[in-house]
């Protein structure tokens, strides 16, 4: 596996890490496989968060006694100093350590968090004072909203960013990117499936090799992932006019209604389950409609309980418009429903 460094740090990693968000649909024993596999097929880098519940500690089981062998990234959601410090502490005992490599303020996406981080007490004076005391190496940030991540990335004051980018998702590359290598930061790419819309291993990582300098930390849930993703490093092509034709397609079929799954909409008031029912069609276009309707039942059905109060909308960092898109959605639902009560679409 080829190693890159992060940015101006002296991080020296695995050109692709590991996101850690998947493994906490394992048990504990699947979970520890998955990981000690990564490790053992070369991959360095593991990025979590306090809030994936127990993927911190599915780390640290698994890399107990190896930690020279890693690098540890995980990440707050705490915007005042206390809380911060507490999640800090957390991780260390949950990853069985005492440092961590990289620690990152999860998610600022708006300017009132970026306020908070940085007010007297904030997160951001008790991280950097947690950084002299030598249990954080490197301080980063993440945002699925990019104007924002620019402002980030703009203020000196971190290492790395972490955003979405992929094949549909591709505006990162525009400003932020050049911007982090104006600066030498670190460039983590979340979601590089498209937050699991893209199927296509090969295709996806193609299009992210051709942009030099970024990390990008897939989700692993196991090892026959790992190898299908790897197996794409080991073999590198550049992106052909097919697969220029296979991101086409991808981006007709989701269009202007493609939800990013970063979840800012929520919760909704009325209960309504935002994010599964907007990636409905996706299900449809993914599986067939009888397993989709099946698939997306529960979700589905709350769509009803929306009353158009638009808070959601005010949330959306993509400007979609949720209430209208839930609609048709709902009715394709309907249909499909019908069309498999009947036997007919
Ligand atoms: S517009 Fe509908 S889905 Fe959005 S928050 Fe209001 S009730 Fe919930
Ligand atoms: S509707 Fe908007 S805010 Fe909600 S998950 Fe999708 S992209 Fe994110």
């Amino acid at each position: 596996m080829k190693m890159i460094r992060i940015g101006r740090t002296d991080l020296v990693v695995s050109e692709v890490g590991f996101g850690a968000i998947p493994i906490i649909r394992l048990d504990l024993a699947a979970a520890v496989a998955v990981l000690r596999h990564a490790l053992d097929r070369g991959i360095t880098f593991f990025d979590t968060a306090n809030a994936y519940r127990d993927s911190e500690e599915k780390i640290g089981a698994a890399f107990s006694g190896r930690r020279g062998d890693i690098v540890l990234a995980t990440k707050t959601y705490q915007r005042e100093g206390k809380g911060a410090m507490e999640q800090l502490e957390r991780s260390l005992r949950m990853m069985r350590t005492d440092y961590l490599d990289l620690y990152q303020l999860h998610q600022i996406a708006r300017r009132e968090e970026w306020e908070a981080v940085t007010a007297p007490g904030g997160a951001l004076e008790a991280v950097s004072r947690a950084r002299e005391a030598g249990k954080i190496r490197y301080l980063g940030v993440t945002s699925h909203n990019l104007a924002m991540a620019l402002e980030l990335v703009r203020t000196g004051l971190f290492d790395t960013v972490q955003v979405p980018l992929n094949f549909i998702e591709d505006e990162a590359v525009k400003e932020v990117l050049p911007e982090v290598r104006r600066r030498q930061m670190g460039f983590i790419v979340m979601k590089p499936f498209g937050g699991g819309v893209i199927d296509n291993a090969r295709v996806a990582f193609a299009f992210l090799r051709r942009h030099e300098g970024l990390l990008p930390i897939p989700g692993f849930e196991s090892a026959a992932q790992i190898d299908e993703v790897l197996s794409v490093y080991e073999d590198p092509k550049d992106v052909g006019e097919e697969d220029l034709e296979v991101m086409d397609r991808y981006r007709r079929e989701l269009g202007e209604h493609f939800c990013r799954r970063c979840e800012y909409c929520q919760p909704c008031p009325q209960g309504v389950r935002i994010t599964p029912a907007m990636g409905y069609p996706i299900l449809v276009s993914r599986m067939s409609e009888a397993v989709a309707v099946e698939y997306g039942k529960a979700a589905m059905e709350t769509v009803p309980l929306c009353t158009s109060c638009g808070s959601c909308v005010e949330r959306c960092p993509y400007g979609l418009s949720i209430p209208e898109i839930l609609r048709s959605n709902y009715e394709m639902y309907l249909r499909h429903s019908k069309g498999r009560g009947s036997g007919k679409e």
